[in-house]
């Protein structure tokens, strides 16, 4: 099963990204994750994309398209996977879909996590992530049990430089230009489920249950 998240920054892509992953047994591919770990890691990669990251603006198409075609042909890949992130451009979407068709190969599904933009300020000011794996909370609405430490490693949690609200709003702006016209492209592909995003996360994820079957 291949499935593409679809959705504004923080409209909850990761959080139901993971939870398909974990029940459907594939792979969670997160190009924001991807991009993270480079910067971390002090990369080439990584330098570069930093300086489009910090601004609110994509990483230009020609640095991400490569990196997820590799991985989606990498052998965890074979029974599927979930994009989280990926395609965020027309171009991207394109690119993606000439790879699989050389493979003889197609999307299943591109879900859309429908939240508006008055819900996404709230979730991106409250979202913290966790410096050592990249666990992701919310200060309200998926806290963790120790205040500012993650479950998962027990190391700090950060409020990320590109979720301070001076940046989410130009965020919001690239969301609605450059990856919005995606569900239409996806609508047009005849692949296109929209889920209600501003429920609770296990009904969002329910919702998504119901759709990709038990
Ligand atoms: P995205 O991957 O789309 O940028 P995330 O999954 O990181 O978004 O979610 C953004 C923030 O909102 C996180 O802090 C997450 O814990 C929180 N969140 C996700 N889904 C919901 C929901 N249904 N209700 C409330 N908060 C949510
Ligand atoms: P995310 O974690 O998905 O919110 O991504 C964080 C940031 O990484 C985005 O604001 C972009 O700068 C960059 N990024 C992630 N995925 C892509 C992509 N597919 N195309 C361009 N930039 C991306």
């Amino acid at each position: 099963m291949k499935i593409i998240m679809l959705g504004a920054p923080g409209a909850g892509k990761g959080t139901q990204a993971k939870k398909i992953a974990a029940k459907y047994d594939i792979p969670h591919i997160s190009t924001g994750d991807i991009f993270r770990a480079n910067i971390k890691n002090g990369t080439e990669l990584g330098k570069k994309a930093k300086t489009y990251m910090d601004q609110g603006l994509l990483v230009p198409d020609e640095l991400v398209v490569d990196l997820v075609v590799d991985r989606v042909n990498q052998e965890d890949c074979s029974n599927g996977y979930v994009l989280d992130g990926f395609p965020r451009t027309i171009p991207q979407a394109e690119a993606l879909d000439k790879a699989l068709a050389d493979l003889g190969q197609k999307m299943d599904y591109a879900i859309d996590v429908d939240v508006p933009d008055e819900n996404i300020v709230n979730r991106m000011g409250g979202r913290r992530a966790c410096v050592g794996c990249g666990a992701t909370y919310h200060l309200v609405f998926a806290p963790t049990k120790e205040e500012g430490i993650c479950d998962t490693c027990g190391k700090e949690l950060i409020l990320r430089d590109d979720d301070k609200p001076e940046t989410v709003q130009k965020r919001l702006n690239v969301y609605h230009e450059q990856t919005q016209p995606l569900i239409e492209y996806y609508s047009k592909a005849g692949i296109l489920k929209t889920v209600d995003g501003t429920v609770d996360m296990n009904d969002v994820f329910q919702a998504i249950v119901d759709i990709l079957g038990e």
